[in-house]
């Protein structure tokens, strides 16, 4: 087995964009703590990370409980070493217009989509300072630069997530550790199929009609595959020089 350089716990990492930066940081010779609600959700993406010759656990953790937090953090020590890559991925993404988002929807976006990297990051900075290495990963999203309809919580979250990453990134600026949000658009996974389902359900368009819709509001004119955002983080991985930077993915062919 090769010998794992860091190690990488990745929120939300048993399907979808999460899964995918689990594996690439894996292939990238990372031993990975893939944490998902459920031990059961994250079995899978473990075992394939192990496929590729590392050191991989399923890590049960909900992110908005601080309890959850610090026990998953402290099991990924025990079990693989200090975290030195920590990637915030989970994310809900619900839609309503305004006058229908009740408090209980909007507090629980700010609760998984904010606070939840929040409590993360604090778990696992001080050790990265005291190493002078660290890699904090923020899974934003383009709502998290531009406005859209129908998605207050989500848009204003995201908003705050990009915040809480710029501004971190100048408090430890020159200590090692870097902190960078990846941004991308519509992404093929479950949360685009949950997001058409309920235009379906809603307007009438069919469930292809409103995946191509989604997927024509992106500036390339595609949905953004899960492993482009996962080789957006893997390179964040070996990059001492970005820090505080919003890693735009839309879709547009590289130049
Ligand atoms: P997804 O729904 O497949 O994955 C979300 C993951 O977050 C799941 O594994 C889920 O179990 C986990 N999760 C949700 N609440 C949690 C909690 N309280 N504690 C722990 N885990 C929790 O969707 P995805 O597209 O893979 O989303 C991953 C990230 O990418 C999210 O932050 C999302 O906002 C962001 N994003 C997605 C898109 C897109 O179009 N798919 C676009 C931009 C940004």
């Amino acid at each position: 087995m090769a010998s794992p350089k860091r190690v990488a716990l990745i929120t939300g990492g048993g399907r979808g964009i999460g899964r995918e930066i689990a594996l690439a940081l894996a292939r990238e010779g990372c031993a990975v703590a893939v944490a998902a609600r459920s031990r059961e959700a994250v079995e899978a993406a473990a075992a394939a990370a192990r496929r590729l010759g590392v050191e991989a656990r399923p890590v049960a953790l909900d992110v908005t409980d601080p309890v959850a937090v610090t026990r998953a953090v402290a099991e990924t020590v025990e079990t693989l070493g200090p975290v030195d890559v920590l990637v915030n991925n989970a994310g809900i993404a619900e839609s309503a217009p305004l006058l229908k988002t009740e408090p209980e929807l909007w507090e629980r976006h700010f609760r998984v989509n904010v606070t939840g990297p929040y409590l993360m990051t604090r778990a696992v900075l001080a050790g990265m300072l005291e190493r002078r290495w660290g890699r904090v990963i923020n899974v934003a999203s383009l709502a998290g630069l531009y406005g859209a309809p129908y998605v207050t919580a989500y848009t204003a979250s995201k908003h705050a997530l990009v915040g809480f990453t710029r501004a971190l990134a100048l408090e430890v600026a020159g200590k090692g550790v870097t902190v960078n949000a990846i941004c991308p658009g519509y992404v093929a996974t479950d949360l685009v199929w949950n997001a058409a389902r309920t235009i379906e359900a809603r307007t009438g368009k069919s469930f292809d009609e409103a995946v191509a819709a989604m997927a024509r509001i992106n500036p390339g004119g595609r949905l953004i595959e899960p492993a482009e955002v996962a080789a957006v983080a893997a390179k964040l991985l070996w990059d001492d020089g970005t820090n505080g930077e919003t890693l735009i993915l839309d879709g547009t062919p590289a130049a």
